[in-house]
């Protein structure tokens, strides 16, 4: 059976960014697998922005090449920020081109674990065995539907990954349920694409990035001052951003601060850019959906504050939960041996999992590093870590 070094299970940011990275190694035979930028493609509404700021935008390159910079002079498309997702695609696609030309996209069905590393099987029966795997698989096994809205076809309640293009709903009632930017951001889209939307959140109050204390910091501090509270990587508050961008640091305070800190740092919130696109819908604030029938092709809700209104669908807004349990591809056995709290797998040093030479990049991976992670900025520790530790273990 044919074998290789390193498996890369994912063509998304950070498994092109890992892909790139490990080809560096000098005689490592790097396999990589996936439909590039399929997530944002597939699941994300055409008309998105991106939330994250131009630097934190850039998937890690060894060689700092392949920057937004460069894909726009090359190709000579002008990127406006906050960046359009359609853009973003793009450039992940044409970084896929230059990195790893020799990407293969078929799917990986099934991960075991054999003497020699791992036993990879792919959607077309090919076998091969690799001394190691490393799973970029993002976060699109996680959607979190909540229990209530199991009854219901998606054609009448979906969540918001289910959906590429929002223009469908045009001439629909749509409710859209949660307070982050994923909901809010649909619910403009719908609203621009001729829908009449509505959302709800438990929330009361919704966080608009960038609020008057911060702009108001950012504008009274120098340029310096600036760069010494915000890492680049775009993660977390003044101050505790340079923290979010140093993994390695963080993991070594107490775990309740890690978690506390990680709790600030990407709780609920919009994009100020939205505000002026959501004036016309309407938000309801510490509110949530206390019951949902089916009548006729509608659905009756009736919210906790005893307001009732019958919509054509539910649309959820309400995120991912990470659960590597999820992961189908990987074999029975190796999801039951590995350590994991709540669903996120324990990591050590290169994002190596508790299982040796198996390697979770990306979402997963936040119990263990913290919520820079599930961020596009987050490629460039987890690249840099995982090719560290490869390099070293592959020297020995
Ligand atoms: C609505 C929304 C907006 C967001 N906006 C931002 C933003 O502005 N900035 C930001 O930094 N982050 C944003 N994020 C987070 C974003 O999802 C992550 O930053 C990024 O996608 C993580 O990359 P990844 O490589 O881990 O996963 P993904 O991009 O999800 O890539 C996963 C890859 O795995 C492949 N794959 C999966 N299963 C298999 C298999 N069995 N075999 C082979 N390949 C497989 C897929 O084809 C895909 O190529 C947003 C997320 C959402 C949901």
């Amino acid at each position: 059976m044919a074998t290789c070094d390193v498996t890369i299970l994912g063509a998304g940011p950070y498994g092109l960014a890992a892909g790139n990275h490990l080809r560096h190694i000098k005689g490592l035979d790097v396999r990589v697998f996936g439909e590039p930028m399929s997530f944002w493609e597939k699941t994300m509404p055409i008309g998105m922005f991106l939330r994250s700021n131009w630097t934190a935008t850039q998937i890690a390159d060894p060689d700092n090449q392949l920057t937004l910079e460069n894909y726009q002079i090359e190709n000579g498309n002008h990127l406006t920020t906050p960046v359009p997702i359609a853009r973003f695609i793009q450039y992940g696609q044409w970084y896929q081109r230059k990195a790893l030309p020799d990407l293969d996209r078929r799917k990986i069905t099934l991960i075991e674990s054999d003497p020699k590393g791992f036993r990879v099987t792919l959607e077309d029966r090919e076998q091969f065995i690799s001394k190691r795997v490393v799973v970029a698989a993002g976060i699109a096994a996680f959607a979190y539907r909540p229990p209530k809205f199991d009854k219901f076809p998606t054609c009448l309640a979906s969540h918001t990954s289910d959906h590429s293009d929002l223009k469908k709903f045009a001439g629909k009632a749509v409710l859209v349920v949660g307070g982050g930017q994923s909901a809010l951001e649909s619910a403009a889209l719908l609203h621009e694409n001729g829908a009449t939307a509505e959302v709800v959140s438990r929330s009361t109050e919704i966080h608009w990035l960038q609020g008057w204390a911060s702009r108001t910091l950012h504008h009274s501090l120098g340029k310096l001052t600036n760069r010494l509270l915000y890492a680049p990587t775009d993660v977390g508050p003044a101050g505790i951003s340079q923290l979010m961008a140093r993994p390695d640091l963080l993991r070594r305070l107490p775990r309740s601060w890690q978690d506390r800190l990680r709790i600030r740092s990407v709780r609920p919130a919009g994009a100020r850019w939205l505000i002026d696109r959501l004036r016309d819908v309407p938000i309801g604030l510490g509110r949530s959906v206390a019951s949902a029938d089916i009548t006729g092709d509608r659905v009756r809700v009736r919210l906790d504050d005893g307001t009732e209104r019958t919509v054509d669908h539910i649309l959820l807004g309400t995120g991912y939960r990470p659960d590597v349990a999820k992961y189908s591809f990987l074999a029975p056995e190796i999801r039951k041996s590995l350590q994991v709290f709540k669903g996120f797998p324990i990591l050590q040093e290169g994002l190596e999992t508790s299982i040796p030479g198996l390697h979770i990049l990306g979402a997963p991976g936040i119990w263990s590093f913290g919520p820079l992670l599930q961020f596009v900025s987050g490629t460039h520790y987890a690249s840099q870590a995982l090719t560290r530790h490869i390099a070293r273990h592959t020297k020995s």
